[in-house]
Formats: C-alpha cells, sequence, structure tokens
C-alpha cells in the first residue's frame, strides 16, 4: 500500500495507473476504521482495480458545537487496517492541503438535505457535498462506495452526481453491525458501558418497526410512534429525530403503500454521543 497525503502526489500515481488501464474504486472515509470503512473496500476490490481510500477529517461538516476536535483519530493504527484489507493509495491530507485558503465555494444540495440530519445538523450536507466533490475532482474514481448507514449522504452524493454529470458510479453497502445489532461507527468509543447497552434499544426498535409493518401497520405516523415509545424507556437516550420517510426523496408521507420503498432513519443521542441508524423497507 502506498500512503500519499499530496495532491499532486496522488493525481500523479492515478495518471500512470489510469494510462495502463486500470479502473479506481474509491472509499472516503473519516477514518478510525472498523469493519464498515473495511466492508467498503471489500466491494470496491470486486468492482475494480484499484482502490484508493481517503482519510480525511473534514472540518466543513462539523457544527460549531459539535465533535471536529475530538473526533477519534489514529492513523497509524488505520494505515495498517487498510493495507491489511487490500488498499492500494491510501490518501491522508491535511486540513491545510485540502483548504490552504479559505474556501469560497460551497456545494449545496436542496430537498433531499431539508430533513433528518441536515435539518438538525445546519451546514452538514454542505460540507460534504463540497469534500465529496471536491475529492471526486483529485482521485476521479471510475466508482465510490458509501455506506447505507449514512442513508442521507448517499442520497446527497448520488444528486451531486447525477446534477453534476460527475462521471463516476456510486455503490451503496449494507451496514455492518456488532454482533449485538448495534451498527458500527467511529463513535461508539465514546459510549460509557451503560450507554452501550442502552443503545441496543436502536437496532431493536428498526427491527420491531419493519416487524410491525410486515404485520400489516401501514401508518407511518403509528411506526413512528411507536419507536419513539420504545426509545423512550432508556433513560440515557435523548432523541433528535425518528423519521418515516419514502425513499430515495425523503419526503414524510402519512400512509405506506404497497410496492414503495421507505426509509426509517434516527438519530440519538447517548450523553454527548450522537448515534443514527435506519432501515429501508420496502411494502
Ligand atoms: P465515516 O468515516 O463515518 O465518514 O464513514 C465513511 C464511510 O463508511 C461512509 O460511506 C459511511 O456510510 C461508511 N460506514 C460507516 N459506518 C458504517 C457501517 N456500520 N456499515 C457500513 N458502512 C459504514
Amino acid at each position: 500500500m502506498i500512503q500519499v497525503s499530496s495532491i499532486v502526489e496522488l493525481r500523479k500515481l492515478l495518471k500512470e495507473l489510469r494510462q495502463n488501464g486500470k479502473e479506481v474504486g474509491f472509499v472516503p472515509t473519516m477514518g478510525f476504521l472498523h469493519e464498515g470503512h473495511i466492508s467498503l473496500v471489500e466491494a470496491a476490490k470486486v468492482h475494480t482495480d484499484i482502490v484508493v481510500m481517503s482519510i480525511f477529517v473534514n472540518p466543513l461538516q462539523f457544527g460549531p458545537n459539535e465533535d471536529f476536535d475530538r473526533y477519534p483519530r489514529d492513523i497509524e493504527r488505520d494505515s495498517e487496517l487498510a493495507a491489511a484489507a487490500g488498499v492500494d493509495i491510501l490518501f491522508t491530507p491535511t486540513v491545510e492541503e485540502m483548504y490552504p485558503k479559505k474556501m469560497l465555494t460551497n456545494i449545496s444540495v436542496s430537498q433531499v438535505t431539508e430533513t433528518l440530519c441536515g435539518k438538525s445538523r445546519p451546514g452538514h450536507f454542505d460540507g460534504v457535498a463540497t469534500v465529496v466533490t471536491k475529492l471526486f475532482q483529485i482521485v476521479q474514481p471510475d466508482y465510490a462506495f458509501f455506506g447505507q448507514k449514512d442513508a442521507q449522504q448517499v442520497a446527497v452524493v448520488e444528486q451531486i452526481v447525477f446534477d453534476l454529470s460527475i462521471p463516476v458510479t456510486i455503490v451503496p453497502c449494507p451496514i455492518i453491525r456488532e454482533q449485538d445489532g448495534l451498527a458500527k461507527s467511529s463513535r461508539n468509543v465514546y459510549l460509557s458501558a451503560e450507554e452501550r447497552e442502552q443503545a441496543l434499544v436502536l437496532s431493536q426498535s428498526l427491527g420491531y418497526a419493519e416487524q410491525r409493518i410486515k404485520q400489516g401497520e401501514l401508518s407511518a405516523a403509528t411506526v413512528r410512534q411507536e419507536i419513539i415509545d420504545k426509545i423512550s424507556e432508556k433513560p440515557l437516550a435523548e432523541i433528535d429525530y425518528v423519521e418515516v420517510l419514502t425513499y430515495p426523496e425523503m419526503v414524510s408521507t402519512s400512509t405506506l403503500n404497497k410496492g414503495e420503498t421507505y426509509l426509517i432513519a434516527l438519530a440519538v443521542k447517548f450523553g454527548r454521543t450522537r448515534l443514527i441508524d435506519n432501515t429501508m423497507v420496502t411494502i
């Protein structure tokens, strides 16, 4: 595995590889790698010849009172995990390399960002859209791999690629979970033992909602309220949002219709740690 931090150097490497007919797969991350990230690398290895992973904790996508400074970082460990997973090129730019001057350009996507994390984290998806577009310009991948764990992010990235005619195929990949159901996340390390225990209610309430829908419950409001009730039983859980939306349009709905796909998504805080999870249900 080659590790590079310079945009110029990365472009030079990729130019040579492309001239030799290699297809490039790209896995953008913020590091502190876990099996969720590794699953994206595995998918990339199936689709492409060369796998590029980026590790960049992007300040543009964190709000002023969010966890940019304390976001977990361990480049040495990440580098070992990436190499073992089969990453060919690890791109680890500094903030100065990515943003040497104040950015005067901002990519902003409407509609799909108006709910869920877009609503509760103002500016977050502008930061995501801007960095992903910039990384696409730098890497120019044939394929890019994103986890459904961040379902709204997938919708945002697909919208950018479509609207700006970026020549990349987006490959959404399934959510990887701990054995007990908690979705893997770099932020799970923040959780105390008690919070970790109570956080199980996220995947459990999503599973329960799926089951209720399969049993014939077609009121989105009822499904949503039942999730809220389950989560509210946990004293350390503070709900940010629970939503049942059409997918990929991300519009709220009152009745669930046969043949349609819905996203059930939630964000819940445990102390200072905000966790997200979701499931996609086709009726
Ligand atoms: P992050 O480092 O959290 O920005 O995530 C980088 C990429 O890994 C994004 O496409 C995420 O959706 C994906 N990812 C994070 N956690 C998981 C997970 N548990 N399962 C699948 N993909 C994930």
